[in-house]
């Protein structure tokens, strides 16, 4: 669709308030023009919008309890969630965060914690340390959860390595914050019913990438949620934290 005519309907959806909660996923908050990543100015004009417009920003913990005792949800609920674990998240959004005192849940995959991945030009993404992990914990504003060991598509393991990918995860997250890793989201969100079938059996909370709103009607195990990546303009960003993605 183009820009503009995105623009006008989020525009339109953004003057009206609806039912149930939308689940933001992010990913990297950088100076850097990859995909997925938000500048750290637009990420704090962001949350500021969400603040001053006196939207809840709830713990994805808080919300799957709402779900789970079908409790009405009210509108301009929210939740901040994080894929992969980068470094930048520590860096550039704890910080951020802190200022407007808001929840947040980062997925991270165990296996990749204190590397990197190289990108075009030169450029790299850092992942997490241990120590990072820790301090975020100590904020007791950053819940962790599990996005895969390796992050492997899920769907495409046998049954021993997708009990394994998801176990292994969990057990690292845990040692690391001294909790009950009770959240996944499925790398690159795929799944099959198998994939959730054995991820329910090790968590609660489960996030796809499917877009749209959460309400007390759902399932706390299959949870939408709705990308905010560097071509996401801010007339977009206000129609989506009501609406959900179109
Ligand atoms: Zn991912």
């Amino acid at each position: 669709m183009k820009n503009f005519l995105k623009n006008i309907i989020y525009f339109i959806l953004s003057l009206f308030n609806y039912d149930g909660a939308v689940i933001l996923m992010y990913h990297s908050v950088a100076e850097n023009d990859e995909f997925p990543t938000v500048k750290p100015a637009n990420f704090e004009k962001q949350l500021k919008y969400l603040k001053d417009n006196k939207f809840q920003v709830i713990k994805l913990s808080e919300l799957a309890e709402l779900i789970n005792g079908r409790r009405k949800i009210a509108p301009k609920t929210v939740c901040l969630t994080f894929d992969d674990g980068y470094r930048d998240n520590f860096l550039n959004v704890l910080p951020r965060l802190n200022k407007f005192n808001f929840p947040a849940t980062i997925f991270v995959s165990t296996a990749l914690i204190s590397t990197k991945k190289a990108l075009k030009h030169g450029k790299e993404f850092i992942y997490l340390k241990e120590q990072d992990i820790k301090e975020m914990r100590a904020s007791n504003l950053v819940d962790f959860g599990s996005h895969s060991h390796n992050h492997v598509k899920l769907s495409n393991l046998a049954r021993p390595q997708l009990k394994q990918e998801l176990e292994t995860s969990k057990e690292i997250l845990s040692q690391l914050t001294g909790r009950d890793i009770i959240s996944l989201s499925y790398p690159s969100g795929r799944h099959t019913r198998e994939t959730e079938e054995a991820a329910k059996n090790v968590f609660k909370i489960i996030c796809t990438v499917e877009p749209g709103r959460v309400n007390e009607n759902g399932h706390s195990w299959r949870l939408k949620r709705n990308s905010i990546d560097s071509q996401v303009n801010f007339t977009q960003f206000k129609g989506i934290v009501k609406f959900g993605r179109i």
